[in-house]
């Protein structure tokens, strides 16, 4: 036992999950826990998390989150956060609220970087300068309109009018709030919009001065960092308190005697058109541990993580939905939970799914577990936790996440990172013959009267009436102050909006720590890229996992069948083949790879209007079991049987039934994809695949293929016959030169089986849109959208054009369309190959005022001071997106599009000498560019249709929903 900076050690372990050791700490004087994580990922990880269970669902911890970000006593500018996402080389950079905690983690791969990081939101949690404005800015405040009524705005109070717009978070809310009633997680942390307002400054205050306090924190350290120095930084701020009780425990529910059913609305358009959805949810309430844990998760494999799993498999073809519903094993929080059910049923019908959980459960406890099903759970489950790919996550997040799930609930933070264990003694007893998961099911399923269900269901008066509600509550606030009280809320408003345009100080921005340019790198990283005929070889350590990329030119495929793309490539690996039926081959799939999955790839060549596109099967094994992999994946491509009629109407309502959903969640993208559809050929083609038209196609496709399967299935056919063949294909490879050796020929005889075939390539007939379109849809919030293609107007490429649209999102627009106008976010997406330059919001309150912003951007950037300070910023956070840290798979995607693309590594140089050369020339240049988006821009808006017509934009109105 040593003591070190004020830290006692408390134990140190090697673990093989980590590649590294793990050190525990506690803080002497506060109790401070610390988890210090040694090892040789560059992507180092910071985090300090706190237990913050709310007390009612004014969404304190949530605003809270958002708040201590807003400046602190070291770094007293409006947001030190923002500062960060303007100048480092950060991979993570964020907060999140959870039902029970708050966390602040962030990453970065450069050792002085991360510090500052650190150092900031150390600061930052314990020393926010928090003031009643910040509460009106991130919470909630009354608005006076110019007619003497009253508004609410606040950032978070849109985000979660945003949430609340989106039936699948209503339904997730609902889900947990309906086995918890009594306890904390009966309660929404992140806000409900009808209660925020009631949130008080006391109350706020008194909140962090309880939990944002060393006794009641959990902090993080993970990575190839100087490990003595990581005690020294919490030190310097945990040897300020003393240590308190923050009585923060989390409480436990005790179980139902008997089940409950919970029903909700939520806001739907009055064409009918939107169907109910249903969960059934079990509490687990036995003693957790890292065994009974892993034999859960199994066991959630099972049921339905695959679409041959068994009750998936049954929800799905009862024919009674489209698609799951439920999260499955939830095991983030104090208690386990189960949930599942379906979307878009009838509103009847919650009771004939419920009664087809049981029966099917109960069936499978009769007949037993296929042992095939038993085995591809495990082995999905085994390659996860070893590929541990967090895709542009850093690794040591994920570490974090899975830490605090234990370490949250006073128990060792260790005790479900180490898997290898738990996972050899399972093996062993289900090698055994032991019967592990059918009494499981009895007991957590069928002899469980801890349960729920939540029936949610469609209703057009929803919105409405929350309006009104809302409008009724201003009303009477209004009505009860007498004439002193609303000049303070009116000056109130005006004081916070003067010191929301206001300047921070250069002297206080000054403190914010940061690299210089010179500290950069001047040349940029190239990926390592052999070409070897039609095929790319990137030789990187992959931990022995190879990841091969099947990618077909479909420049041949007429205008028509473009739409069936996403579908067809579900289609591919979720049908079965000639020679194996769905099930077998699903099963196969997950028993002998880590995953076979499709995608597409359409992108502008640099300049002109045409595109590249790729279709993409890409697929992944350990290398011994690269065979097996290469056969699948020949088997699929050559043979999947695009005829299986019941599993195409499933994917057609499955995939109509996500876009539906991600339409809220995902408004911004939706609202660009269709902008970017006017602009050149690429964005057309997205557009017909991904955007709104995509999902109109699939509502007529899903009539079709009940009248009419016969062309559907023909259609499927012509895709196949025209793409899928050697003359079309590029194949990419990525894994360490050792294994390649043994699997380049696997790979090679896998291709040569394929038809040969020949390329082609079709006219486009591109769709005219409308100047200005409004694409409505159920919500309180809207996605505004205004764009052009700049080239068309004159403006010249240069990189600094990374520098300044990334300056734009973290400054002007941030300011006006977040900070002053209260949404959620705003984004400026400039796409150097097409030159088009879209500016977008993200649940805006708002619509003219937000397009007046946009604007407004060209003369910003005309009468921008543009000093050398923020020049040097804006260039340090350009080269940290062009550097964005990414794992090995990602390294091998990227350089193959990079080769599609046809920039090479000079280009990129260039691109990159731009960036660091980038000038005040630059921004007067690029503000010509926004001018241009000014005066020729289309318009698009997804949202509200009442906020569109009563906008006076003259908007062409289309129903999305
Ligand atoms: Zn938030």
């Amino acid at each position: 036992m040593t003591n070190m900076h004020g830290f006692k050690e408390i134990s140190r372990e090697h673990l093989s999950e980590l590649n590294g050791e793990a050190v525990i700490y506690e803080h002497e004087k506060t109790g401070g826990r610390v988890l210090s994580v040694i090892n040789n990922d560059e992507n180092k990880t910071f985090g300090i998390s706190f237990r913050t269970p709310p007390e009612n669902s004014t969404g304190l911890p949530h605003i809270l989150e958002h708040s201590v970000l807003c400046g602190s006593k070291k770094y007293p500018v409006k947001e030190p956060f923002v500062e960060l996402l303007k100048c480092s080389l950060q991979t993570f950079l964020n907060a999140m609220t959870y039902p029970d905690k708050t966390v602040y983690p962030v990453a970065s791969p450069n050792e002085q970087d991360f510090r500052n990081l650190v150092g900031v939101y150390l600061d930052a949690v314990f020393f926010p300068n928090l003031t009643p404005n910040t509460l009106m800015q991130e919470g909630w405040h009354y608005v006076p309109e110019e007619d003497g009524t009253l508004s609410y705005k606040g950032v978070v109070f849109n985000e979660m009018k945003g949430a609340y717009s989106s039936p699948d978070s209503l339904l997730y809310e609902a889900t947990q709030h309906s086995l918890f009633p009594d306890i904390t997680y009966g309660l929404d942390s992140g806000g409900d919009p009808e209660v925020i307002p009631e949130l008080t400054f006391d109350e706020f205050m008194d909140f962090h001065g309880k939990y944002y306090h060393p006794s009641n924190a959990y902090a993080f350290f993970y990575g190839d960092d100087d490990p003595e120095h990581r005690l020294v930084m919490l030190d310097e701020y945990f040897s300020q308190y003393d240590k308190i009780d923050p009585k923060s425990e989390i409480g436990i529910q005790a179980p139902f005697t008997a089940p409950v059913a919970v029903e909700k609305k939520y806001a739907a358009s009055d064409d009918g058109n939107q169907k109910a959805m249903f969960t059934v949810n079990f509490g687990i309430g036995r003693d957790r541990d890292s065994m009974s844990d892993l034999e859960l998760s199994v066991l959630e494999q099972i049921l339905i993580g695959l679409p041959s799993s068994p009750l998936r498999k049954a929800l799905n073809d009862s024919g009674l939905g489209e698609d799951m519903a439920g999260v499955g094993l939830e095991n983030e929080l104090r208690q386990l939970y189960f949930s599942t059910g379906l979307k878009g049923i009838e509103a009847e019908d919650g009771p004939k799914v419920e009664e087809l959980v049981f029966s099917t459960l109960k069936e499978l406890t009769a007949t037993g577990i296929a042992r095939e099903d038993i085995d591809a759970a495990l082995n999905t489950i085994e390659f996860h936790m070893r590929e541990n790919n967090t895709g542009s996550y850093p690794r040591g997040l994920s570490v974090m996440i899975t830490a605090m799930t234990s370490w949250l609930y006073d128990e060792h933070p260790l005790e479900y990172v180490r898997y290898e264990q738990p996972l050899a003694d399972l093996k062993a007893r289900i090698e055994k013959g032991e019967k592990i998961f059918e009494p499981l099911i009895e007991e957590i399923f069928l002899n469980n009267t801890y349960r729920s269900s939540v029936l949610l269901l469609p209703d057009s008066n929803v919105g409405p009436e929350r309006e009104e509600r809302e409008k009724a509550e201003l009303a009477a606030a209004r009505k009860s102050m007498d004439e002193a009280e609303y000049k303070a809320v009116v000056a109130k408003a005006e004081e916070l909006q003067k010191e929301q345009e206001a300047h921070d100080d250069p002297e206080a921005l000054a403190t914010i720590p940061r690299l210089k340019v010179s500290d950069l790198d001047k040349k940029g990283k190239e990926i390592v890229c052999e070409e070897k005929g039609e095929m790319l070889y990137h030789d990187l350590d992959t931990n022995g996992i190879v990841y091969l990329d099947m990618a077909f030119d479909f420049a041949g495929l007429e205008d028509r069948l473009i739409p069936y793309l996403p579908l067809f490539g579900r289609a591919l690996v979720q049908t079965g083949t000639k020679s194996t039926d769905f099930v077998t081959m699903t099963r196969r799939m997950a028993a002998k790879t880590g995953g076979i999955s499709p995608s597409s790839l359409v992108n502008s060549k640099h300049g002109v209007d045409e595109s590249y596109t790729r279709f993409i099967l890409r697929g992944k094994a350990t290398a011994e079991r690269s065979s097996d992999l290469c056969s699948i994946m020949g088997e699929l491509l050559r043979d999947a049987s695009l005829d299986n009629k019941e599993r195409i109407r499933q994917l057609v309502l499955e995939s109509k039934a996500r876009k539906e959903q991600a339409l809220v969640p995902s408004g911004h993208i939706m609202a660009a994809t269709r902008m970017k559809a006017r602009f050149n050929e690429a964005g057309y083609i997205n557009e017909l695949m991904n955007g709104i038209s995509g999902l109109e196609f699939l509502r007529e496709l899903a009539g079709r293929v009940e009248s009419d399967f016969d062309s559907v299935v023909a259609d499927l056919e012509a895709i196949r016959a025209a793409i899928l063949n050697q003359a079309n294909l590029l194949t990419n490879v990525t894994l360490d030169a050792k294994n390649f050796a043994s699997v380049e020929s696997t790979i090679a005889d896998m291709v040569g089986n394929l038809p040969a075939g020949s390329t082609a390539s079709a006219t486009r007939n591109r769709q005219a849109f409308s100047k200005a379109e409004g694409l409505c849809i159920p919500a309180q919030v809207n996605y505004v959208a205004k764009g052009a293609n700049v080239y068309e107007h004159g403006y010249e490429y240069s990189g600094a054009a990374h520098v300044i649209s990334r300056y734009l999102r973290t400054g002007y627009l941030w300011d006006k369309v977040r900070v002053q106008g209260g949404a959620y976010g705003s984004f400026s997406m400039f796409d150097r190959s097409s030159g088009s330059l879209s500016f977008v919001s993200y649940r805006d309150p708002n619509l003219t005022r937000t397009l007046d912003t946009y604007d407004g951007v060209a003369d910003y950037l005309n009468n921008l001071e543009v000093n050398s300070d923020e020049l040097e910023k804006a260039v340090l956070g350009g080269i940290g997106e062009i550097d964005s840290y990414m794992l090995p798979d990602a390294k091998g995607f990227t350089s193959m599009v990079r080769h599609l693309s046809g920039e090479d590594a000079a280009f990129r140089q260039a691109i990159r000498e731009q960036v660091l050369a980038c000038s005040e020339q630059d921004f007067r240049n690029f503000a010509k560019a926004a001018q241009s988006v000014a005066d020729n821009g289309d318009v698009v808006v997804l949202g509200s249709k009442k906020a569109m017509e009563e906008s006076g934009l003259d908007l062409d109105l289309v129903d999305v929903l």
